[in-house]
């Protein structure tokens, strides 16, 4: 006895076709042409699109951050994600500078054990290495790629908090490398940018807005063409996260002219909003768009755009960072640099790129679906049980409407702000149903915004080293 999911239209990374796809415990049993419904329960997917579930990739639940802890939780985020169509987050393990790669796998997994309800796995952010040359921290990547942690982070921005300095980002690419282990980049020139900082503030410029103007699109583009051509260098694949702007963009695409190895991703939010529309320095409501890299000039939406279509970007995500506008934004009122950065958006991703993608024409369906999980599965490492539908593979399936008509709203969002990003927002496309791993998770016809599974029901993925799928 399984699910056979009848009359939809299956959409791949490379085409779509009118096949029945059969889920047989966890998961997907055959994908063809009329299977015969005997001894199944059928589920009608007429007008529906079966793709399989969202991957995001970038997502901060339960993290630190100045003071404060992110809004979300393993159980709030991860539902989240589920009603938004997305069955898989990688998150974030961050080590304390002090510490052990170890202990941060440990604090990481004990914030998840229990809690997630969609699966999920984890990037390891190197903060610091021990030992002489680093040799005990890198040692410890052997570890980390052992237990299925196939990619590590490290950050140009944060002084003195999270940020590297080159000889080590050098030394965890030369490692990575040999490993065949992924790195990520957050790529800003965080030493300038806390220079003009520390000027605006001492100006009195301390309003929202001024964050956003502190952090120069060059700062960006310097940090991602450093991190790229380091990572050549070392001859390990590099992945740049949140690319926000074009000339980050133009840095990147010269240097995949040059041959490197690198990939990127773009944010939902970089793609629709900007310092125009949502924060043009009027006021502390601009506080709720204040995350790193900060919004941009419009002008830069565009080509965002065409570089998820033509290939020089891999995949959106959405750093999902959330922190709520009453108590936990107010931390930063007269002085931006308090302002907890980050924002809510797992719940919204697949909404807004496809309202915004393929309604309007700028990506097909089969592009959706390679940003928004085929290419993040191949790229993480976990092709062979997520990112497509396909025998054998783990059944998170979404049923897709294309003519659902959803208002995005914080009243009735899962995600445990107080605000949307997206406030009002109108969108055509939404989940219709959601299938993790077998189990009907969520069903937004019969009810809307709820989650059905079992809290603590999500599993850890392990994941393969294999250079980001291009080494
Ligand atoms: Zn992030």
């Amino acid at each position: 006895m399984g699910t056979l999911i009848k009359n939809g239209t299956v959409v791949s990374a490379k085409d779509s076709q009118k096949l029945d796809v059969l889920i047989v415990g966890e998961r997907i049993a055959e994908v063809a042409a009329n299977i015969s419904a005997e001894g199944h329960e059928v589920v009608d997917a007429t007008g529906l699109l079966v793709m399989p579930g969202g991957i995001d990739v970038h997502t901060h639940l339960d993290m630190p951050f100045g003071g404060t802890t992110s809004a979300d939780d393993y159980t709030t985020g991860t539902q989240a994600a589920a009603v938004g169509g997305t069955t898989t987050v990688i998150d974030f393990a961050l080590q304390n500078q002090s510490s052990t790669l170890k202990d941060a796998l440990d604090t990481w997994l004990k914030k998840s054990d229990n809690k997630a309800c969609v699966d999920f796995s984890l990037h390891m952010a190197v903060t610091n290495l021990h030992g002489p040359e680093g040799a005990e921290t890198l040692a410890e990547m052997d570890e980390m790629v052992a237990a299925g942690i196939s990619s590590f982070k490290l950050f140009m921005a944060y002084p003195n908090v999270l940020m590297v300095n080159d000889e080590l980002m050098f030394r965890v690419m030369q490692k990575a490398a040999e490993l065949n282990a992924l790195c990520l980049i957050h790529a800003e020139n965080g030493s300038a940018i806390d220079v003009v900082v520390a000027q605006m503030i001492a100006e009195g410029k301390t309003e929202p807005h001024y964050h956003a103007l502190s952090r120069s699109p060059k700062a960006e583009a310097e940090a991602t063409h450093r991190a790229i051509a380091l990572a050549d260098i070392a001859g390990a694949a590099v992945y740049i996260v949140h690319l926000s702007n074009e000339d980050a963009l133009a840095a990147l695409k010269f240097m995949q002219g040059r041959g490197a190895k690198a990939l990127a991703e773009t944010c939902i939010q970089y793609l629709v909003l900007s310092i125009e529309d949502q924060m043009p320095g009027k006021s502390w409501e601009e506080a709720k768009y204040v995350f790193t890299p900060p919004l941009r000039e419009k002008k830069n939406q565009e080509p965002l755009w065409e570089a998820l279509a033509d290939g020089a970007m891999s995949v959106v995500s959405t750093d999902h960072c959330p922190f709520r506008f009453a108590d936990q934004k107010e931390l930063g009122r007269g002085d931006f640099r308090k302002i907890p950065n980050g924002g809510p958006g797992v719940e919204n991703r697949l909404q807004i790129l496809w309202h915004f993608g393929v309604n309007v024409g700028r990506i097909t369906p089969e592009r959706f679906v390679e940003l928004a999980a085929t290419a993040p599965a191949r790229i993480f490492g976990m092709e062979k049980q997520k990112g497509a539908v396909a025998v054998g593979l783990d059944a998170d399936v979404l049923l897709w409407d294309p003519t659902a008509e959803y208002t995005i709203s914080a009243k009735t969002q899962k995600m445990a702000t107080d605000y949307s990003m997206f406030e009002g927002w109108k969108v055509k496309g939404n989940a219709a149903k959601v299938y993790s791993r077998g189990e009907l998770v969520v069903d937004n016809v019969a009810k809307p915004g709820e989650f059905l599974g079992t809290t603590g029901r999500g599993r850890f993925v392990r994941r393969e080293a294999n250079a980001g799928g291009i080494g």
